[in-house]
């Protein structure tokens, strides 16, 4: 017995092994696309299986379906359970699902505005339907042009249409923000007075990730520090298997956000998996442990 939400967790944390090895890239998105549609769609496991039908849900195929159908009849995966034990990686002791009563709304988001899927009512209705009492729309800033990032006048625009989909749900409070990007020497992609206004500022690094370490903490204190940013995004930009991501102090950083009440984004995408966990690469401090030396 296994319910769509259990085996896509199952999936998920496949893919999130695969992901360590750079050869297994493909197969972990496989994994993860596939954990990512049966928690939306949440089809009837146990159906399929007895129709022999698994491969027909969207991203299955032969060896995922395998997973399911041992998943079905035995609530286990041999798979996840070697993969466990060649990355060392001990088995969860609490397999307990996470509680999303608590969880109250994203402030990170794209719409179409940039590079989003859906508009911002799609957004806001879906925010809606997850129980969510906020979302904050970030998108990209003008720098990032692949993207149709957003300038002053675009946000203006943007805020209009805010006003108007805010007035058809209940319930939901929309906040206006931007995803800003951290420029080369650390300044800000949009001028303050544009970003004083905005409800949330996330600030991110984009290009440049590979900037010699020294710079980079300059660039990464720099935005850090500033007056209206609220969230430093994927702090390293990393995308394991393709993209090694920003090296720089983190621990001097992250001290400096931490003084300025400046959030930092856990990342769990597994195509990012930024932050990554302590005891991988980066070796610093649990943020207590921060704030605690700070004077
Ligand atoms: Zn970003």
């Amino acid at each position: 017995m296994v319910d769509a939400l259990a085996a896509a967790q199952v999936l998920s944390e496949i893919g999130y092994l695969l992901r360590q090895d750079p050869k297994e890239v493909f197969r972990a998105k496989a994994f993860s696309m596939a954990a990512w549609s049966l928690a939306l769609e949440r089809p009837d496991l146990e159906a399929l299986h007895r129709d022999g039908k698994m491969t027909t849900l969207e991203g299955v195929g032969a060896g995922i379906g395998k997973v399911l159908a041992e998943l079905v009849e035995t609530g286990q995966s041999r798979y996840l359970a070697r993969l466990r034990e060649e990355m060392k990686q001990p088995a969860r002791e609490d397999e307990s699902r996470i509680d999303f009563n608590d969880y109250q709304g994203d402030i990170h988001s794209h719409t179409e505005w940039s590079d989003g899927r859906a508009t911002m009512l799609e957004m806001a209705e879906g925010a809606r339907a997850l129980g969510y009492r906020y979302l904050g729309i970030t998108d990209h800033s003008p720098r990032i042009k692949v993207v149709n990032g957003l300038d002053a006048e675009r946000l203006v625009a943007q805020s209009r249409e805010m006003a108007q989909v805010q007035s058809q749900v209940d319930g939901l409070t929309l906040l206006q923000g931007i995803e800003v990007d951290i420029l080369e020497d650390g300044a800000l992609d949009l001028p303050d007075a544009v970003l004083e206004i905005l409800d949330v500022v996330i600030a991110s690094p984009h290009v440049k990730l590979r900037q010699e370490p020294a710079a980079m903490t300059e660039r990464m204190l720099r935005a850090a520090a500033h007056p209206h940013v609220d969230v430093i995004g994927h702090p390293t930009g990393r995308r394991p298997g393709s993209r090694e991501g920003a090296s720089y102090d983190f621990e001097a950083v992250f001290k400096e956000a931490a003084r300025n009440g400046v959030a930092l984004e856990i990342d769990c995408d597994p195509a990012r998996m930024d932050l990554i966990p302590q005891d991988r690469i980066l070796n610093f401090r649990p943020l207590d442990q921060l704030t605690d030396a700070l004077d």
